[in-house]
């Protein structure tokens, strides 16, 4: 059966290419019926936290990776496997895969008189038994070649005798994570193994390890890195990387778990915005691609602004809630009208691609005075706008009914006065009322604003 696992080490907050990882693994284990099993990999205490550990469950569980679901097996700790890595080198060493080892950094750079050099098998037949201080290594063959079965990258080929003699326990005993890796994918039952490109110079290492330790291999797929504009791979000091900061940027876990998917991997047809059981049913990791995939983030914000303007407008509501209140909210909770709110959600629906853009859209509606975008103001109060408004004032303080239709008429007609076609004359308006070039519908947004709120703006807009 079809069992693969996503093995992250808790060194930091939880990365959008750890979470596409944990995706594809998902997907190939919901698409076969498999099992998908999640193991921390937390044997480095210097730089694990537990911290780091909630990150990563609860990222994945927003992105709808949960314990509660039957395909999902664990989390597995490696720190509580420690035993079992250690017998596995115990057992290499009994049957003659691996020797002890003295040589200091030192002592092979100056026999062989290159530091970057592999090990040069100094101690393979001293038959060395173990000291503290002396490494375990694996005796690597002289020759031949180890081939790997890599659904992705074609089953690359590395030449043995390229690859040194490779420590598996330290010289204090403790094993190497190279090899309480394979040990707890072997405990694990793990048939695939679909990890990130960066792990595939130890795949030959790990496949001779399985061998020795008489089990089958697993079948590998290594993902294509992931790349920021400039082709850079993505990295948590250059780029936004935390899932966290995305969803809490207002992109939805859907929309995430939708464009994540696609990087390396087309579900076809020309189609990319699917639900996720559409992808699954879809997914084949012999599909997904070799070459490096680009985190577009434009791209992800265009989906996002598809899938909220997908939402029934009462999830819509819910989804933006946090951003209508303390602390996102610039405003005061006496200052909220949730009526007003709810009179322009279905405008504000349309227009924002993040949730996070809805404060900008709707905080003309309960801030005392709008915000002034300073360079929105020079744009629009060119001449004749100082005119026009006090025309258009005139005009509003009588005008019945208050409502869209009859207010856009209005500033249609003071606007021709002016030379004006409606597209113009309604930015100086527009500034005045919302301090902004840019935002809802101006008519709707004067009707719900209410009559006395928008003479006042004008007024001190022309003052
Ligand atoms: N713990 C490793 C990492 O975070 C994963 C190794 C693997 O998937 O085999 O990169």
């Amino acid at each position: 059966s079809v069992r693969v696992r996503f093995a992250p080490s808790p060194t930091g907050m939880f990365h959008v290419g750890g979470a596409r990882s944990a995706l594809f693994n998902w997907a190939v284990a919901k698409h076969a019926g498999g099992t998908f099993v999640l193991r921390i990999e937390d044997t480095d205490a210097a730089r694990n936290k537990p911290e780091w550990v909630d990150g990563i469950l609860s990222a994945m569980a927003s992105l709808g990776m949960h314990a509660e679901d039957p395909t999902f097996e664990g989390p597995y700790f490696q720190s509580k496997n420690v035993a079992l890595h250690t017998e596995a080198a115990a057992t290499l060493y009994a049957q003659g895969n691996a020797y002890y080892c003295d040589c200091t950094r030192d002592d092979v750079a100056a026999r062989t008189g290159n530091a970057q050099t592999g090990y040069d098998g100094f101690c393979r037949d001293r038959g060395l038994t173990y000291e503290p201080g002396r490494a375990l290594r694996f005796r690597t063959p002289d020759d031949g070649e180890t081939a790997v079965v890599d659904l992705i990258r074609g089953n690359p080929t590395f030449p043995n005798a390229a690859m040194e003699d490779f420590v598996v326990a330290r010289g204090d005993g403790s094993p190497v994570f190279l090899l309480a890796n394979v040990v707890d994918d072997m405990d694990e039952h793990v048939s695939h193994v679909i990890r990130g490109e960066e792990h595939l110079p130890n795949t030959p290492k790990q496949q001779l390890l399985w061998e020795a330790l008489g089990q089958t291999p697993p079948t590998w797929a290594h993902l294509p890195v992931i790349v920021n504009e400039k082709r850079q791979k993505l990295s948590k000091r250059r780029d936004k990387v935390a899932l966290e900061d995305y969803l809490a940027d207002g992109i939805l876990p859907d929309a995430m778990v939708n464009y994540l998917m696609l990087l390396g991997w087309a579900p076809g047809n020309n189609e990319e915005i699917l639900p996720f059981e559409t992808l699954v049913e879809r997914f084949d990791i012999a599909d997904v691609n070799s070459s490096s995939a680009f985190f577009d983030v434009k791209k992800l914000t265009a989906f996002n602004g598809e899938y909220i303007r997908a939402l029934p407008l009462a999830e819509f509501k819910a989804a933006v809630d946090p951003w209508l209140h303390a602390p996102r909210a610039p405003w005061t909770p006496e200052q909220f009208d949730a009526a007003a709110f709810d009179a322009v959600a279905p405008l504000a629906q349309t227009r924002v691609a993040t949730l996070s853009e809805i404060t900008a859209n709707v905080d003309f509606l309960f801030l005392d005075e709008p915000v002034e975008d300073e360079q929105s103001w020079n744009r629009a109060m060119k001449e004749p706008a100082a005119a026009l408004l006090a025309d258009a004032r005139a005009a509003l303080a009588t005008l019945e009914p208050w409502e869209a239709e009859p207010l856009k008429d209005l500033v249609t007609a003071v606007g021709e006065q002016h030379g004006l076609k409606l597209g113009k004359a309604q930015a100086p308006v527009r500034v005045a009322v919302t301090g902004r070039t840019i935002g809802l519908p101006l008519f709707e947004s004067l009707q719900v604003l209410g009559r006395e709120k928008v003479l006042a703006r004008v007024d001190a807009a022309i003052a």
